[in-house]
């Protein structure tokens, strides 16, 4: 293809959220092309969400299949891996041994579940990240075992301990740190989690390590602690974070790391040394991309949101034949349901040094609070009160002090308190 030519094959690696809107849009944007999508899934794209909370909890089958319009005529390479990717070539190269020319490649091939150390991914150990995972966690629930042991204090342990709970199961939930969500949401929100998880009756276990998970036969385990208990448990949910798919792209001159595989505001993918990849893109949860928001410091999250909004970027600019192209200035956003309460967070706390609660208050678990970082207004969560977090949303977009809006707030002092999100 000459350069400034308008590609005629687009090849998307992982088939999933990010994978399928930047097809959409790439379709949006008049391409005519080709556009082939390769995933390691058997399934077509489907949505992750449902499966720690609906499906979790027998609302809905885990056939959570996300709606495609028929006219987009994608093909589609399911049930297979990309297996190395070749830039001076331009081609993909499959785990099958074939391979896939490229005019523009895509790379979204997300996160897997980080799975217990030596675990081979049966028995009693699951991971919740898959349909397949949510398919077998769930027939294991539907055996009503004795107690669920949930590993892990991040989102998806905090949702599915709440949706197991909610399913009249004994839970106990283990959580390295003092809180749960302390590093999303910090200690105040983190404890007010806490509490609502034991009055929901989970034995939620903080500040607790785990030195060992032994098999005990069949479907049963041992969950050793650190201070010496011993958890006897049917089923064992283990939710600690994630790992970027990014092994499939050693050897191929890009700059890749345990945070994602590097691209600029454009999605166009470096090399080590920040130079673009021609024709290679990223974006999703595997992506690390430079925040405008935040004065260019590198962002890489595991957010619905971002998935869409930077796939939809990235197509724009893979389909672009020539001119300017579109920047990715997305703010990150995220969303969660425990326990009857759904939680919004917009912006990114990290490096915060202190929260306040601006309306609402956490004893009633109806609020918005927001976090600062220095003169700065960085991120914002609510809990059942969403209404006035757009206004929160544009604040920090815009880089507004702390607190953006000193009028707005209904409490009786503005009282920040340090924030701890470790
Ligand atoms: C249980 C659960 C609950 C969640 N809840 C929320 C929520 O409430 N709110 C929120 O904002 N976000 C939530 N998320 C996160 C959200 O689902 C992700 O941000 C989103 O799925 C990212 O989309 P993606 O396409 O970038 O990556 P992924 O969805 O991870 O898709 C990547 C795809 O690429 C495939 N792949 C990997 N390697 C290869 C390879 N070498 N070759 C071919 N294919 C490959 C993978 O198997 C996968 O199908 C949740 C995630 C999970 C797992």
């Amino acid at each position: 293809m000459a350069a400034g030519s308008p590609p005629r094959r687009i090849v998307v690696v992982g088939a999933s959220l990010c994978g399928l809107s930047a097809a959409q849009a790439l379709r949006e944007e008049g391409f005519s092309g080709e556009i082939v999508l390769v995933g390691d899934e058997p399934e077509r794209p489907y949505d992750r969400p449902p499966l720690s909370k609906q499906v979790l909890r027998g609302r809905c089958g885990p056939d959570t299949t996300l709606p495609c319009r028929p006219d987009l005529d994608l093909r589609f390479r399911l049930g297979t891996a990309a297996a190395g990717l070749d830039p001076r070539a331009r081609r993909v190269v499959l785990a099958d041994g074939g391979t896939i020319a490229y005019d523009r490649v895509l790379i979204a091939t997300g996160t897997r579940a980080r799975p217990w150390p030596g675990d081979p991914g049966s028995g009693p150990l699951h991971t919740l990240r898959t349909r397949r995972d949510a398919e077998r966690l769930g027939a294991r629930l539907a055996d009503r075992p004795r107690r669920v042991v949930v590993v892990g204090g991040g989102f998806i342990g905090c949702e599915a301990a709440a949706s197991i709970r909610a399913m009249g199961l004994d839970v106990t939930q283990v959580v390295r740190e003092t809180v749960p969500l302390v590093q999303a949401l910090g200690d105040a929100v983190g404890a007010m989690v806490a509490e609502v998880a034991r009055g929901a009756g989970v034995d939620l276990l903080t500040d607790r390590g785990i030195d060992g998970i032994e098999a005990a036969g069949g479907e049963t385990a041992v969950v050793r602690l650190d201070e010496g208990r011993r958890i006897e448990t049917g089923c064992v949910l283990v939710a600690l974070g994630a790992v970027r798919n990014v092994e499939w792209l050693a050897g191929a001159g890009l700059a890749v790391s345990d945070a994602g595989v590097r691209v600029d505001a454009e999605c166009r993918a470096l090399t080590p040394d920040g130079r673009v990849v021609p024709d290679v893109f990223a974006a999703g949860d595997v992506a690390q991309w430079p925040s405008a928001v935040y004065g260019g410091a590198r962002l890489a999250v595991e957010h619905w949101g971002n998935a869409v909004a930077q796939g939809r970027v990235a197509a724009r600019n893979m389909a672009a034949a020539g001119g300017p192209l579109a920047r990715h200035d997305h703010l990150p956003d995220f969303w969660s349901h425990l326990y009857g309460l759904t939680v919004k967070l917009v912006g990114v706390p990290d490096g915060a040094d202190r929260f306040a609660v601006v309306q609402g208050t956490l004893r009633e678990r109806r609020f918005v609070g927001i976090y600062g970082a220095g003169e700065r207004t960085v991120a914002a969560v609510s809990v059942d009160s969403a209404r006035w977090l757009p206004a929160y949303r544009a604040a920090i977009a815009e880089g507004a002090p702390f607190p953006p809006f000193t009028g707005a707030l209904d409490q009786p002092g503005f009282a920040p308190h340090p924030l701890a999100t470790a």
